[in-house]
């Protein structure tokens, strides 16, 4: 226990339980805001669609553009939207896209957000935002971004196809393994990022073969919640400066990409955070730092369906330079990395075999 931490709790109200979708309009009425545009993607209309049915004369319509990574142009239509419907809130139901294009728009316009997160990507718990534009990614935090309400429902996981399932749960496993050797790291963002742990791992096995396990999503989104709350308390380390800077060169898929790379990132910190390693494997059913990436590795075989870089379609040719890149940033990590590491780190998670 160190003698001396900071610890700032996010604001927001969690309501967690079966059903709680039905509340929505309930917590627009508590947030004292009366015309709520919906947003989702695409192929989450229906569901949008079942929100605007429970929130009745409260809404202002669905905005269903929301794609990956938040371009300008997506974010310039949602605020043409909302303005023209006279919008006084956002109702974000889905995963971390269409979270991060309601941040976008209150990082605009000052609309307070309540989300419905129906994948375990945790953004709903942080003040991180990001916008794309002209291809590229600029990132930054404000806590004017965090939802002012974070509606749990386990049954919306349920359609979560099991090969979303599966690196979803482990994208939410990475932010509470990089929390417990941050340096900002204190005794209570300890706890959580321990309980996301085991309860991710407690129920993604499930989750993966039987979707429809309302035990199993409720634990798993339990576990995507308190993995997202200590995203957004501290610092992130060399796992997610390597996701960052691939996704930003090779546009990997998010979740698989984070998925793939994480054990090979606990095998290379496990001599110099032994201690906090040796939490993640406890959690994980283990017992010593050398056992979390070994059983990292074994509940990616089993429940995720992609296996290495390569199977997602990174170029060989695009390590170098992606390891080149992530050196030359700054973030922070118990031990050490040169270019000459990270590409070690890459080229394993490239071919996707067993970390050493
Ligand atoms: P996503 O939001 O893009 O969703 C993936 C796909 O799954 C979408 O097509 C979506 O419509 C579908 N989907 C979502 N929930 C479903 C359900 N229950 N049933 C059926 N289909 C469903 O993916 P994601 O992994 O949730 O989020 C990834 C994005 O979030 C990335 O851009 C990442 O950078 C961002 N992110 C941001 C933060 C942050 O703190 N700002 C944290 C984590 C992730």
């Amino acid at each position: 226990m160190p003698l001396q931490f900071t610890y700032e709790a996010n604001p927001g109200r969690i309501v967690f339980a079966p059903g709680s979708v039905e509340s929505v309009r309930d917590e627009i009425v508590r947030l004292g805001a009366g015309r709520a545009l919906i947003l989702c993607t695409p192929n989450q209309r229906d569901l949008a669609e079942r929100v605007a049915l429970l929130l009745g004369d409260l809404g202002a319509g669905i905005f269903d553009g929301a794609v990956m990574h938040v371009p300008v142009e997506t974010i310039a239509a949602c605020r043409e939207q909302a303005d023209a419907a006279a919008a006084d809130c956002a109702v974000a139901i889905g995963g971390g896209s269409t979270t991060g294009l309601a941040k976008a728009l209150t990082l605009e316009t000052g609309l307070p957000i309540i989300a419905i997160p129906t994948t375990y990507a945790g953004s709903e718990m942080t003040p991180i935002w990001g916008i794309t534009k002209d291809r590229r990614k600029v990132t930054g935090r404000h806590r004017a971004v965090l939802p002012r309400c974070v509606i749990y429902d386990p049954e919306l996981l349920l359609s979560l196809p099991p090969a979303i399932t599966g690196p979803s749960g482990l994208n939410a496993i990475a932010h509470a393994v990089e929390a417990l050797y941050a340096p900002d790291i204190n005794p209570i963002t300890a706890l959580m990022a321990e309980e996301a742990i085991r309860a991710m791992a407690q129920g993604l096995p499930r989750a993966v073969v039987a979707p429809e396990d309302i035990a199993a999503r409720a634990a798993t989104l339990y576990g995507a919640w308190l993995g997202g709350a200590v995203l957004g308390a501290v610092g992130m380390g060399l796992h997610h400066k390597i996701c960052h800077t691939l996704g930003g060169m090779c546009d990997l898929p998010h979740a698989e990409m984070h998925a793939i790379m994480l054990p090979y990132v606990a095998a290379f910190n496990a001599g110099a955070a032994p201690h906090a390693l040796a939490r993640v494997a406890t959690a994980l059913g283990g017992s010593e730092a050398g056992d979390a990436a070994r059983l990292l590795h074994a509940l990616r075989r089993e429940t995720c369906p992609m296996q290495s870089l390569a199977a997602l379609g990174m170029a060989r040719a695009d390590i170098r330079p992606a390891a080149e890149a992530a050196a030359a940033s700054s973030y922070p990590n118990p031990r050490a990395a040169s270019a000459d590491e990270i590409e070690q780190l890459i080229a394993a998670a490239y071919d996707g075999g067993e970390p050493q």
